[in-house]
């Protein structure tokens, strides 16, 4: 298993691809490395900067200097603000001290973890030094939120998009860091393409739970006697928000397998995802993505929670009936 979280994936994306090129050929002064996935960017980093200082060149994860990368104990890669704080402005400023002092190697990578956590004085402090920074030094900016960074800052730094993974990869990577398979195919499919977010999910035992009890909901919501029996479980989980974030997602997997058998979600769900679309039309599947809003509305608005689930799962029965297949 390889120490590198996601290792098989970054290796394939694009944008390691065009930094890779760039290593090759001279890396630029400042790059930003653009992924709502925080966890993924770390990973990321790591694979970077192995590549960089790799006695091989080619990031093998195992030489000396790989493993000084991947235990962050590598003189010439300098992490700033990895706990991902608000940046201040003295931070900056011993960094731009710290830049003039030549690498062990000749050469320096400065990783600023959220750069778009720096705030605005920070920023402008940081500019010159971007702009042009002493030989041999490279700056990676990662950055959640592009628009948190000032033009000037987005115009010195190359943007490198690392973006999101299909589903099939993150269900492998999991399977291969010995997540159980159900476990796995469910993060897959509700982690929206981060991988960092799947892990999370993964280690939940709540987000199985979820999954079961909104599958188990649509499976078997027929009659109005129904709603009796079925309401009071959807009232009991921990967190009503979370279990109508993966109730859309398995209705928005229902609407693509539908139209798309190959776009099937990993594993066993596939399975359990054509059944359950078999059962519902397009268009009651469409009116229900509006009823779980209307229900996260009421929530919000704070209605009771009885209410909110009786009324979503009879109007759920309607639509369903209303627009037979
Ligand atoms: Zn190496």
């Amino acid at each position: 298993m390889s120490e590198l979280q996601f290792e098989k994936s970054l290796r394939g994306s694009r944008a390691y691809e065009i930094m890779l090129a760039d290593i090759r050929k001279g890396l630029g002064h400042a790059y930003r490395i653009v992924s709502a996935d925080d966890d993924l960017a770390d990973s990321f980093f790591s694979l970077v900067a192995a590549t960089v200082f790799c006695q091989s060149g080619d990031a093998c994860l195992n030489c000396a200097e790989c493993r000084k990368v991947l235990h962050l104990s590598h003189p010439d890669v300098i992490h700033v603000n990895r706990e991902r704080d608000a940046i201040k402005r003295e931070t900056i400023v011993d960094l731009i001290d710290s830049v003039e002092i030549r690498g062990m190697s000749g050469k320096k990578l400065y990783i600023i973890h959220r750069a778009d956590l720096m705030n605005l004085t920070a920023q402008n402090k940081l500019l010159k030094t971007l702009e042009e920074p002493p030989e041999g030094v490279t700056f990676l900016l990662g950055t959640a939120n592009e628009m948190s960074l000032l033009e000037t800052v987005r115009s010195r730094t190359r943007a490198v998009y690392l973006d999101s993974f299909d589903e099939r990869s993150i269900y492998d990577e999991l399977i291969a860091l010995g997540k159980d398979e159900r476990q796995a195919a469910v993060a897959a499919a509700c982690s929206d393409g981060m991988p960092g977010k799947a892990l999370l999910i993964a280690d939940s035992a709540q987000y199985v739970g979820y999954f079961d009890a909104a599958t188990a909901l649509l499976a078997r919501l027929n009659k109005s006697s129904d709603i009796v029996e079925l309401s009071p479980a959807v009232q009991a989980v921990d967190d009503f928000d979370e279990f109508l974030n993966v109730l859309s997602i398995i209705i928005r997997d229902m609407m693509v397998y539908k139209h798309d058998p190959s776009l099937a979600p990993s594993g066993e769900l596939a399975g359990d995802i054509a059944s359950l679309g078999a059962k519902y039309s397009d268009r009651a599947l469409a009116e229900i993505v509006l009823l779980i809003n209307l229900a996260r509305k009421k929530r919000s608005l704070n209605v009771n929670l009885q209410a909110t689930v009786d009324s979503l799962l009879f109007s759920m029965l309607e639509v369903k009936h209303k627009w037979q297949q």
